[in-house]
């Protein structure tokens, strides 16, 4: 397709992209014919690889019934039963609980927020408005989301618009556990510090923190400390903070289980979720509230303060449970953990003795690699070498798509690569995943090099 002079407003203004044509499980073909294995379903969103026939048919057969009516004035059967799926396997606590569905991971956060500040209303606590959250969290691009997030980059231009968030450290062992340090004595450290800026805010002030439990794009699929979830819900609890889970990129069952956080142990108050929940087929995220935030709600107003006019999309509902339905069918949850780990021995197997190699990390099929210029000092590279991105475009010419992102260690220098292929990764095709990026990684440092 010669596509002239776009006038779509790209990410890039200028550079050309290949035109999408087709799809089918783990491939991409462009117009030309040629083909990419998709490793990171673009940002670990086609958790069914493409063209899944079940979820296609369910979305046109949906289309074919009714494709939308205004919220205010019906319920739909598909939004009706996705949320009892989504309830149904939520952690303990979310017995009664709802959900509402939204078209972005950035919505179901906007939606989050407000919901938490409707609560503290509702139970008769208005002082409550400060959002405490992680550093190099990511938790979306609109404007609450990105104030509440900690990607340096992406919040400057914006800064003067953004409300304040108060922010305590990322939990992330490999930058940040002290030598000689335990696990357990780093997760205490860091709910320590939670607490400790909760009593600086005044506790009677602090509405919700707010964290990755598996954190993603910004740092790079890094897995909590054991212990930590624990102690920060044990200290939310004694100060009545909400607890809001972010699993937009790392739920749905990327790491294993279906919600990320069922591996630690605890129940948040309010988790969203949205890349996985609609695998590319349609656009979807969903915020989940617990029967407490929701029993708050029903003795209150009875109302929920925020709306959108494209909420509980009967289209997007129906397809999101035709994807459900298709990772219980083919039982995909239990083959994440497996492949999963396979793909983690594959990638340390092969490049843990890398020396551009500083970490390999993650959970499930949810997978990083950080490159360093020293992997003795954990010395990131120059941010000017654009490592990451210039590895993106190499694996893109082996014929593989990897997830770059640079700003790891400080908001700009650090570069890793996300691996997040979809549940139905063959063994295969990861051994193909990891010699492309073999490849990819070899051109990349030799250039990287030359440069420095
Ligand atoms: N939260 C997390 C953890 C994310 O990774 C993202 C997107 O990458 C978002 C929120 C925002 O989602 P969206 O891009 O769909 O608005």
């Amino acid at each position: 397709m010669d596509i002239g002079q776009s006038n779509l407003l790209h990410r890039a203004l200028s550079g050309e992209l290949p035109v999408v044509s087709a799809g089918d499980g783990a491939w991409l073909s462009d117009d030309t014919g040629r083909r990419y294995l998709d490793a990171c379903g673009g940002a670990a969103v086609s958790c069914l690889g493409h063209g899944d026939r079940r979820v296609s048919r369910a979305i046109a057969s949906q289309l074919e019934q009714i494709a939308y009516a205004h919220t205010a004035f019906f319920t739909n059967e598909p939004a009706e039963r996705l949320a009892h799926t989504l309830v149904e396997r939520a952690p303990e606590g979310f017995g009664q609980g709802r959900a509402m569905f939204l078209g972005s991971g950035s919505e179901a956060m906007e939606a989050a927020l407000k919901l938490a500040r409707q609560y503290a209303i509702e139970i008769g606590e208005p002082s409550r408005s400060i959002v405490i959250a992680r550093d190099m969290a990511y938790h979306g691009n609109t404007l609450g989301a990105l104030a509440v997030g900690g990607h340096r980059r992406r919040r400057k231009p914006y800064t003067p618009l953004l409300i304040d968030t108060a922010r305590v450290s990322a939990c992330h062992a490999y930058r940040h556990q002290k030598t000689g340090e335990s696990e357990d004595a780093y997760s205490r450290r860091l709910a320590n510090e939670l607490e400790a800026e909760i009593v600086r805010a005044g506790p009677e002030r602090v509405l919700a923190f707010v964290f990755e439990t598996v954190s993603g794009a910004t740092l790079g699929c890094v897995p909590p400390t054991r212990g930590y979830f624990t102690r920060v819900r044990d200290i939310c609890d004694r100060h009545g903070v909400l607890l809001i889970a972010d699993e937009v990129m790392c739920g749905s069952g990327r790491t294993g289980t279906f919600y990320a956080i069922e591996q630690e142990g605890v129940a948040p108050d309010i988790i969203t979720i949205a890349k996985g929940l609609g695998a590319g087929f349609q656009p979807i995220a969903a915020t989940l509230a617990s029967q407490q935030v929701v029993s708050a709600l029903e003795a209150g107003t009875g109302m929920l303060a925020n709306g959108h006019t494209y909420m509980s999309h009967a289209v997007a509902c129906a397809g999101a449970l035709a994807v459900i339905a298709a990772i219980d069918e083919d039982s995909l949850l239990a083959g994440v953990t497996r492949l999963g780990e396979r793909l983690r021995l594959a990638l340390v197997r092969r490049f843990g003795d890398h020396p551009q190699v500083g970490d390999i990390r993650g959970r499930g099929l949810f997978q990083a690699i950080e490159f360093v210029a020293n992997r003795r000092t954990k010395a990131p590279m120059s941010p000017r070498l654009l490592y990451a991105q210039h590895l993106k475009v190499n694996a893109m010419a082996e014929g593989l798509l990897v997830y770059p992102s640079q700003g790891c260690v400080d908001g700009e220098a650090g570069d890793h690569v996300v691996l997040a292929p979809p549940y139905t990764i063959t063994e295969d095709e990861i051994a193909l995943i990891v010699d492309r990026l073999a490849r990819a990684i070899e051109r990349t440092s030799a250039v990287s090099k030359a440069a420095e």
